[in-house]
């Protein structure tokens, strides 16, 4: 029986916009489910929701033909990691892992609305808004998805791309594995006196990483980890005693603020969905996995999901085929979780009790005096093969 679409991907952030592009793009029928408005495109003051873009990510929403505003975007060149309490310190430039830059700072609302502009372009795309999924059922060679509009649509493939609370993960009874980190990050964008440069700096303090990402010209995106308490005590302050408390606490390097723009704080915790396929059903990005956002991966490993599952899909004639979703599950499954164990890892070693904090410094002064480590590391953290010389 004909399918009314190829592959329906329920959620249009900006991992399922991502694959719809790249599906489009070959001329794969689409449908994107997504519950809110369409995004809309990204001015004035900069958005409280920045995310990192590595050199892999980059290159799979080139290869959709999305055009990121590039002027709102802030390339880096150098992440420098230190210890606030010990001598640990180490900085990583990308020309020692043979790239030009790290990558791209960019709003989140930027690039979903970039993703979706392309979308609005590509004739074997449907797009759904204002809707949502209420019930799903796989039968024969596709499966089907209710709405609450009233609509029943039919695919080969449905995606899970609907976050952290994925509604498609909880109806087809797949389980996650979860953790509260009992931390909160508060997110402040502000304006300083100095500009900032092309490098995202993170200082450990045993409460939690402070963190400043850079975005053009003198403004930056800082976020401050730490209890919850302490954050809700720094959500109260108005904005000259939230910029006199984060001078005090930020390191100097910062220099002056002259304008808190924005903040907001969110909890801390992990995610990983007990499994990322079932019949005629995956799942990607947050729906499948939250990881501590001290690394900067989540996003990324959610655009590598979709590159990966895009890849198995565009194989095969059969965009459900059960190798394809085995192929899939069994390659992202494995570098999530490790990617999992590795910002678990840094937030226990930095975070964690005094001899670990101590074990911590010290695995920073042998990245640092390590030259290989640190470029498997960084071409890890890439998404490249670090085994690849050139
Ligand atoms: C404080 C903080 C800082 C972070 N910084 C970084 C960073 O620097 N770099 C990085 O890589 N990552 C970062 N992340 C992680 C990153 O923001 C997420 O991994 C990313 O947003 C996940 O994208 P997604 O598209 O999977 O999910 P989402 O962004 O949650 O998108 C889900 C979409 O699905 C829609 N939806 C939900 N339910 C339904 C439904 N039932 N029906 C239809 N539509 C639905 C929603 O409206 C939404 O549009 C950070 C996270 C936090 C909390």
């Amino acid at each position: 029986m004909q399918q009314d679409h190829d592959i329906i991907i329920i959620g249009g952030g900006m991992v399922g916009a991502a694959l719809a592009a790249r599906l489009g793009k070959s001329g794969r029928r689409v449908a994107l489910i997504e519950r809110g408005a369409p995004p809309k495109a990204a001015e004035g003051d900069y958005d409280l929701r920045i995310s990192s873009l590595n050199k892999r990510s980059l290159e799979f929403i080139e290869a959709s033909g999305a055009q990121l505003p590039l002027e709102r975007t802030a390339a880096f060149r150098h992440i420098e990691v230190w210890n606030q309490e010990g001598t640990g310190h180490s900085l990583f430039s990308a020309r020692d892992s043979d790239l030009e830059q790290f990558g791209l700072f960019i709003e989140n609302i930027a690039l979903q609305y970039a993703l979706w502009q392309r979308l609005e372009n590509m004739p074997s795309v449907t797009l759904y808004t204002d809707t949502t999924l209420v019930a799903t059922l796989a039968s024969g060679r596709g499966r089907t998805v209710e709405l609450d509009n009233g609509k029943t649509l039919s695919a080969e493939l449905v995606v899970g791309a609907d976050g952290a609370n994925s509604k498609l993960r909880e109806l087809a009874g797949i389980d996650i594995a979860t953790h509260d980190y009992r931390q909160r990050a508060m997110i402040i964008n502000v304006e300083t006196a100095l500009p900032q440069q092309d490098v995202s700096w993170q200082c450990f303090t045993p409460t939690g990483p402070l963190a400043m990402l850079p975005l053009p010209g003198h403004r930056a995106s800082l976020v401050w980890y730490d209890e919850p308490n302490a954050i809700q005590a720094r959500e109260a302050l108005d904005d000259d005693a939230l910029m006199d408390a984060i001078e005090a606490a930020f390191p100097k390097r910062l220099g002056s603020i002259t304008r808190v723009v924005a903040r907001a704080s969110f909890p801390i915790k992990r995610q990983h969905a007990r499994s990322y396929t079932a019949k005629r059903l995956a799942l990607m990005g947050d729906a499948a996995h939250v990881v501590h956002p001290l690394a900067g991966q989540g996003l990324n490993i959610g655009l590598h999901d979709a590159d990966t599952l895009a890849e198995q899909i565009l194989k095969h004639v059969d965009a459900g085929d059960a190798s394809a979703l085995q192929h899939y599950e069994w390659h992202r499954r494995l570098a999530n979780q490790a990617m999992i164990a590795a910002t678990d890892g840094f937030h226990h070693l930095f975070t964690g009790a005094k001899p670990l904090r101590q074990l911590g410094d010290l695995s920073l002064h042998l990245a640092e005096r390590l030259p290989l480590a640190k470029r498997l590391m960084m071409r890890q953290a890439n998404g490249l093969n670090p085994f690849k010389w050139r």
